[in-house]
């Protein structure tokens, strides 16, 4: 059996007629810069999350950078966020000059370890971004509690966090991106609300903020040919917002699959003792974008898999400190422990709302005759 890491073909597959009309109006329409369809998805997307502005860019990586610029991170300014992440979290900041602050993660949660945020303040830091990573998010109580206190701003990196709920079900959630000042979504095709291309999201709930992002996406114009600011060329493509408000139909009910995913998962790998699952912590709903577990002898077991055609990804396998492109802020090895011993043991299994019980059972069956060799 043959499992791959992510198989966007059975999705379309099943929906093929949706998506094909969807994308030919677009391209009947010949609207193709900021269509009614980007429009429609925000709108949308406001109504899912709860946000007051829904801002579609280029991607998330775009979604931070302008975020980053319009909430004055940057020219020296220091911002505290962690080492376990995509590069896209801090490299943010260093494209407009500001300091990313690392603070090591929480062991079980792989999450900012928001207890370690305060020592890190100086007089220069404006903010802190958390990074709502793999299937859950940071302690925003905490997070939020320290910004009103030190009067620092918070953008949320919920690149991987669509559909995740801080404070759960009940009517007080909140929806994440919209804890803080600002928060950016990805829908990069893997993640959870994942387009045919690249595409993202910026939300907020500030008037000010989000007048600005609106601009800023469009070279800085408050209208056609008027500049107020030096902005971004960053739209989300229309083609890419027909095919994400299909999405946005469904995705409750695929949230649901991959939560039954990870239990299938969570049932097969509990009498293995090798394996190991991050937790999720706090009053909150997480969703589940990376299924990982911790596996002892992880770069041998990611060799087997292969082998044995099981896809798998490793989430990540250099932390940001050591990264090349990071020397200059002068960390070292040691400097962040727990991030260092995640990304060595660290991997993420196949996991999507398409995937079978049989696949499953494979993989799982696959991970214990490793141990058993
Ligand atoms: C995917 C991701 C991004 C970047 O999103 P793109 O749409 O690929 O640019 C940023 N941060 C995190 C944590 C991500 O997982």
């Amino acid at each position: 059996m043959k499992v791959k890491f992510y198989s966007p073909q059975r999705e379309y597959h099943e929906k093929k007629e949706e998506f094909n009309s969807a994308i030919s109006k677009v391209i009947e329409s010949g609207n193709f810069i900021l269509g009614d369809e980007v429009s429609n998805l925000e709108e949308s997307i406001k109504k899912y999350t709860g946000a007051k502005y829904a801002i579609g860019v280029a991607s998330g990586t775009d979604a931070l950078v302008i975020a980053s610029d319009i909430l004055g991170f940057k020219d020296g300014k220091e911002v505290i966020t962690s080492p376990f992440t995509f590069l896209a979290s801090a490299s943010c900041l260093s494209k407009h000059n500001a300091k990313p602050v690392f603070v090591d993660v929480d062991e079980e949660s792989f999450s900012l370890d928001a207890n370690k945020i305060e020592e890190k303040i100086t007089d220069k830091t404006v903010g802190i971004l958390p990074i709502h990573l793999f299937s859950q998010m940071c302690n925003m109580d905490k997070i939020m509690s320290i910004a009103k206190f030190h009067n620092l701003r918070v953008l949320e990196d919920a690149a991987e966090a669509f559909g995740m709920r801080w404070k759960g079900t009940g009517s007080l959630y909140k929806h994440s991106g919209t804890v803080g000042d600002m928060g950016v979504f990805s829908f990069f095709p893997t993640k959870t609300l994942g387009a045919y291309g690249d595409a993202g999201m910026i939300v907020t709930n500030d008037d000010e903020l989000g007048k600005l992002a609106k601009m800023f996406r469009v070279h800085g114009a408050s209208k056609k040919y008027h500049y107020d600011y030096i902005g971004y060329n960053s739209r989300l493509d229309t083609i890419q917002a027909a095919v994400l408000s299909i999405k946005l139909k469904y995705i409750d009910n695929a949230i649901e699959k991959r939560a039954a995913v990870a239990k299938w998962y969570e049932e097969r790998l509990s009498d293995c003792e090798y394996v190991r699952f991050p937790k999720i912590k706090g009053e909150q709903k997480g969703v589940y974008y990376v299924f990982n577990i911790l596996a002892e002898k992880r770069d041998e077991l990611a060799a087997y898999l292969k082998e044995n055609e099981i896809g798998n990804s490793i989430y990540y396998p250099i932390p940001l400190h050591l990264q090349k492109c990071f020397s200059y802020l002068g960390y070292k090895e040691g400097d962040f422990p727990i991030a260092e011993k995640l990304s060595k043991e660290v991997i993420a299994l196949p996991i999507y709302p398409e995937i079978t019980e049989d696949e499953v059972d494979f993989v799982c069956n696959t991970i214990k005759k490793f141990y058993k060799r």
